[in-house]
């Protein structure tokens, strides 16, 4: 079905598809095969001042004169091409990324879900009055905070946009969003459908380009009001440091090294299986990846060898085939990074049962690898290999598990796998982490909060808290009194 390799993708400014000023047209490659998919424009400074131009021109104009039911029709809409293209925006995504397309058609589900939730959560958006006393009459207003700067990793790219879009476009915000320089296509994709169903131009703006530069001066630009960023811990921080002069808002979707506890009285036929998915599913490039399994000691060599057998059973391949459970990785740069850090885990002591050898071939293949002999304070337990890659840890008892479980600098999220109930709810206090799955693998959906404590960030996604991000609260204070105030008596 090809659909990507004879098309160059233009920048997606004013509500066109238009050449970069910057004249950089990039060749992108499947990271599954290393051959040619789609060529596509990279935006530079003078792409960005366009974008966020034609961002402010709508925020101020047509947007504003948007009303909200309006622009709840708009995101339904935005939904519904979502789905009427979905065949199209999965192969993009599948070919452009190297994920599993059985993978990329949940995603897509949740692209729209996540839509259709912001178009209704609309509705939530009100100020409020209450009594303060006196002659006052008090009321607040809910405003966007304007242009919003949103940035986007290469491991979720469409998902991730629909995180950002759909709160921030609720809102009443306009956006430019910037999409990793190596996964553009469907993001580019995305506003070229919000054009078509009729948002007005400039308020989805979608410019690809490189981090440090085009990244960084979008985050630095006067005309951006509020920052929202998904990627990694690091450039996190620099980016928190760019927001600082002048002061933005911002919000921040960081790394995670997610921890997933497995008590001896757990469902051990769901646990394991559970746990494989939720490290291996999109080969580990995932934030949320529970790439530390905890298990009590007792059952410790049993859930070894339990997990590497699901491992070694996962279908890696193609990732268009329909059967492929896990595709490549996003490159083989990334690729030789994973293995690095395997090479690494074997040097401080931990054992590799399964994997642990890169595929050959051009592909950027590793296998799904089980590290066990791990202790909580080895490299591969602390850093996040966002790779394919899972690391067995034994604990003693539940406060041996918390402890492990919160002794690394993230707090993305966790999961706990007991028969107790009790146990699952203690452990999920205990946790530091912005989200606990009881006996449930599955992470992210359109109406529960997402998002990190400690050095996974702050803010939160897919939530009504989210629109919060997006809005100023104004008071208004009125007097109703006819008696003059002259504090000064003058
Ligand atoms: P990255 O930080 O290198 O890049 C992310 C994005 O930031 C890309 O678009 C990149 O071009 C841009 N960027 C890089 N340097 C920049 C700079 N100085 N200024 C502005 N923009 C800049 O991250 P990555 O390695 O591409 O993505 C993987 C990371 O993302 C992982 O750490 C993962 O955990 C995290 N992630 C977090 C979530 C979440 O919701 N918490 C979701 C997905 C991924």
């Amino acid at each position: 079905m090809a659909v990507a390799t004879e098309r160059e993708y233009g920048l997606h400014i004013g509500g066109e598809s238009v050449e970069p000023a910057s004249g950089e047209i990039r060749d992108l490659t499947e990271p599954a095969t290393g051959a040619p998919l789609a060529r596509a424009a990279m935006a530079g400074e003078a792409d960005v001042d366009r974008a966020v131009a034609a961002a402010r021109e709508a925020l101020d104009g047509a947007w504003a004169k948007t009303p909200p039911t309006e622009r709840s029709r708009l995101l339904h809409a935005l939904a519904d091409a979502i789905a009427a293209n979905r065949k199209e925006l999965a192969e993009l995504e599948s070919r452009n990324v190297g994920k599993a397309i059985s993978s990329v058609k949940a995603e897509l589900f949740q692209a729209v879900e996540n839509f259709r939730f912001y178009a209704s959560a609309i509705a939530s958006i009100a100020g409020r009055s209450n009594p303060v006393g006196g002659s006052l009459l008090f009321y607040s207003l809910k405003e966007p905070v304007g242009v919003a700067g949103q940035i986007v990793p290469w491991n979720y790219p469409l998902m991730m946009a629909t995180w950002k879009l759909s709160p921030a476009l609720a809102a009443g915000c306009t956006v430019v969003l910037k999409p990793d320089p190596a996964t553009p296509l469907t993001a580019l994709r995305l506003g070229e459908l919000a054009t078509e169903v009729g948002f007005p131009p400039g308020v989805v703006n979608v410019v690809p380009g490189d981090g440090p530069t085009t990244g960084a001066y979008l985050v630095r630009h006067p005309g951006v009001d509020k920052v929202a960023f998904t990627g990694s811990t690091r450039t996190g921080g620099e980016i928190m440091r760019l927001c600082s002069e002048p002061i933005k808002r911002l919000t921040l979707e960081l790394g995670g090294k997610s921890p997933n506890i497995l008590f001896a009285d757990a469902d051990l036929a769901d646990a394991i299986p559970s746990a494989a998915w939720s490290v291996f599913y999109a080969a580990g490039q995932s934030c949320e990846a529970r790439s530390r399994v905890l298990v009590e000691a007792p059952v410790y060599d049993d859930v070894v060898a339990q997990l590497a057998d699901a491992a070694g059973r996962i279908k890696v391949g193609d990732p268009l085939d329909p059967e492929t459970q896990m595709g490549s990785l996003i490159s083989t740069a990334h690729r030789d990074r994973v293995h690095g850090y395997v090479e690494t885990g074997q040097g401080e002591g931990a054992e590799v049962v399964t994997g642990g050898a890169p595929g050959a071939g051009a592909g950027a293949f590793y296998p799904p690898t089980v590290l066990a002999k791990v202790n909580g304070e080895m490299t591969v337990a602390q850093e996040e290999i966002f790779g394919p890659v899972v690391t067995v840890i034994p604990f003693e008892d539940e406060r041996d598990a918390a402890r492990i479980a919160n002794d690394v600098r993230y707090g993305l999220f966790a999961t706990v796998w007991t028969k107790d109930s009790a146990k699952g709810h203690r452990l999920a206090r205990r946790i530091k982490a912005g989200t606990v799955g009881i006996n449930m693998p599955y992470t992210a959906f359109p109406g529960i909060p997402f998002g990190g404590y400690k050095q996974s960030g702050f803010g939160r996604e897919l939530g009504l808290e989210t629109l919060e991000l997006y809005l100023e609260t104004k008071s208004v204070i009125h007097s109703t009194s006819p008696k003059p105030f002259n504090p000064f008596g003058l």
